[in-house]
């Protein structure tokens, strides 16, 4: 009886374990999906930096594959708007005709997938080169949606580049539109010369995509622990790791 005891005790820390090192593990039994938005695309380049020759759908793109992977990699399933700069469709004359991603397309991988969560990444622009820092967006009826923004907020504060980060409610259309928690992530300015180079670094870019990939483990976590009753401000392993 003791041994048995004993044996359910080792087993039941084992499983806390696993749960704890993997939160994905837990959410009952299947990967939560997280629909992956770069903005703009194709004819549409988003922000532009004169100066630097930047494009801000360049650059929402490239970090979307790396957020892609490191989710990928803890355990969710991952749909992306769009994988390249445009798309190749069949044009009604024959042959493949290249075009953008519409908002409603976007919108509709989404909610026809019954994603658990959408995220669109961009970047920002002004004519006032000082004006810096990420931006956070989330919709004004969304409580979800606001504790989705304020995970990143967290980890977006919490990377020693990022100048500052600030919450906003807003109406915006993917945001409204999308059936699931949603976020609109607004990177930085790459009309500021300090963060339009940061944001094409290949370093500055993994960077932000490990703090994006926290950020959603952190929600889902969140969301498990209060699904199966935890205390909401009970300390995880995943809330105290310091983003990299
Ligand atoms: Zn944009």
């Amino acid at each position: 009886m003791v041994v048995e005891t004993i044996r359910c005790g080792i087993l039941t820390v084992l499983i806390g374990v696993i749960l704890l090192l993997c939160p994905v593990a837990a959410w009952a039994g299947t990967s939560p999906i997280v629909v992956l938005d770069p903005g703009h695309g194709g004819d549409d380049p988003g922000a532009v930096d004169q100066l630097n020759g930047i494009l801000e759908k360049t650059i929402n793109l490239e970090v979307a594959r790396r957020v892609q992977h490191k989710l990928e990699a803890r355990g969710y399933k991952v749909l992306l708007t769009r994988d390249q700069d445009d798309v190749f469709c069949h044009a009604p004359s024959g042959g493949f005709v290249k075009r953008q991603i519409s908002l409603e397309e976007r919108i509709e991988l989404a909610n026809g997938n019954a994603a658990d969560i959408f995220i669109s990444i961009h970047a920002n622009s002004f004519h006032d080169r000082t004006c810096t820092g990420a931006e956070i967006f989330y919709h004004r009826l969304s409580q979800d949606g606001r504790e989705l923004a304020e995970e990143f907020q967290g980890v977006l504060n919490g990377l020693p580049e990022t100048v500052e980060c600030k919450l906003k409610a807003s109406n915006y259309y993917v945001l409204r539109s999308t059936t699931m928690p949603a976020v609109l992530v607004e990177m930085g300015y790459i009309t500021n010369d300090r963060e339009g180079k940061l944001l094409l670094e290949s370093t500055y870019q993994e960077k932000l995509a490990e703090a994006f990939a926290e950020a959603v483990n952190r929600y889902f976590k969140k969301v498990k622990d209060r699904r199966t009753g935890l205390s909401e401000s009970a300390p995880s392993t995943a809330a105290n790791a310091k983003a990299s």
